[in-house]
């Protein structure tokens, strides 16, 4: 590992002081620490937050409000997140190990870098590891990689569950910087790799991630997670779904779906929502629907699977959160 200094931040201004000076937050470090110790990224500051006031998980009306600094397991177990927002306690839960959600904090969760086998190899080519070398990926192992979002540059898949479940529900967060605080929808955090795939997300430079807020809604208690994988110990999702229903009558009111394990980053799958609004909720609608998810995919050797098992894993959490599987 790389030398580097590493300074505790009691306050909020700490924090964003340390940063504009160059430093880098770490949290529960269970995806930095990583990534240092196999020399794939090289900060020479580091800055503790763990001891800021964010760890805080509560409803704000009927919309929930999560702290940057809460843990993965503390969010999926309070009660709080399982009366308001089911969707998040059922998605982390999905996500990682027992040990790892205890460490695991909901800021760090939705910065992880991608889980691209290549881009931990420090002798292969990656674009978004080392600008300007290549994609070993575009012609190697890619059973795991995209097929939406991707570029010629890059089609490591965005990793993170959770995002995958606020994106759907419409979540926003709020960020404090250098030149202040401001607030954005999750699924803006995130960029598509085009010619750029080193630069992931939105976030200007020393920005710290402060909470999370998931708004209510109908759709949000009959709501499902389907996370289909190579095994069923802890491991990244292949493809996966979270599905939310607004059901009146067994008719569809509104829908929101977004999928994981597909895109270069979270995906929300509007077209879907669309073609299921107004719709009977049964397995003919979401078959119909669910066939629109994978227009525009790009497959590459090994990931062509994926274009067929992404309108059935929608099908399935579609049904899941209609209450029929
Ligand atoms: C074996 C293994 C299996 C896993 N499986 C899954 C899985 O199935 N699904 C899944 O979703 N995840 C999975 N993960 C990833 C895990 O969820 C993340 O490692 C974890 O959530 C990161 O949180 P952390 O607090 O440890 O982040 P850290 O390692 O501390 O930080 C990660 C990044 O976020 C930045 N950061 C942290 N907090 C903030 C903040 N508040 N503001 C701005 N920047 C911040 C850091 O600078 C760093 O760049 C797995 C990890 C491992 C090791
Ligand atoms: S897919 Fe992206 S992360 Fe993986 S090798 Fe290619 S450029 Fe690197």
């Amino acid at each position: 590992m790389i030398p580097f200094t590493l300074e505790k931040a009691a306050t909020l201004q700490d924090a964003i002081k340390a940063a504009a000076g160059g430093a880098r937050y770490i949290a529960g470090g269970t995806t930095l620490i990583d990534l240092m110790r196999e020399e794939v990224e090289r900060p020479e500051r580091l800055v503790d937050i763990n001891a800021l006031p964010l760890a805080g998980i509560a409803a704000d009306g009927d919309t929930l409000v999560i702290g940057a600094l809460a843990r993965m397991s503390d969010v999926a177990a309070h009660p709080e997140t399982r009366r308001l927002q089911p969707l998040i306690s059922e998605t982390l839960v999905e996500g990682a190990s027992p040990q790892l959600r205890n460490m695991a904090s909901i800021g760090g969760n939705l910065l992880q870098r991608v889980r691209c086998p290549y881009f931990r190899m420090r002798d292969a080519a990656c674009n978004k590891r080392e600008p300007g070398t290549g994609c070993a990926a575009l012609h190697g192992i890619n059973h795991v990689h995209a097929i939406l979002g991707t570029s010629e540059h890059c089609i490591a898949t965005h990793p993170s569950d959770l995002a995958v479940a606020l994106v759907a529900l419409g979540a926003t967060m709020r960020v404090l910087g250098p030149e202040g605080e401001r607030s954005f929808p999750v699924e803006d955090l995130y960029r598509l790799p085009g010619a750029t795939p080193h630069l992931e997300h939105n976030l200007r430079p020393g920005e710290l991630i402060v909470e999370v807020r998931v708004p209510g809604g109908a759709y949000a208690r009959q709501a499902r997670y389907l996370k289909v994988r190579d095994r069923a110990s802890y491991e990244f999702a292949v493809v996966s779904a979270a599905a939310a229903l607004d059901l009146a009558g067994g008719v569809v009111r509104e829908a929101r779906i977004a999928v994981g394990g597909v895109g270069t980053r979270p995906w929300r799958l509007r077209a879907v929502e669309a073609a299921l609004a107004g719709k009977r909720a049964d397995r003919a609608s979401f078959e119909a629907a669910a066939r629109l998810a994978a227009e525009g995919a790009v497959s590459r050797a090994h990931n062509a699977y994926k274009v067929e098992l992404l309108p059935r894993t929608i099908v399935q959490a579609l049904e899941m959160a209609g209450g029929r599987a």
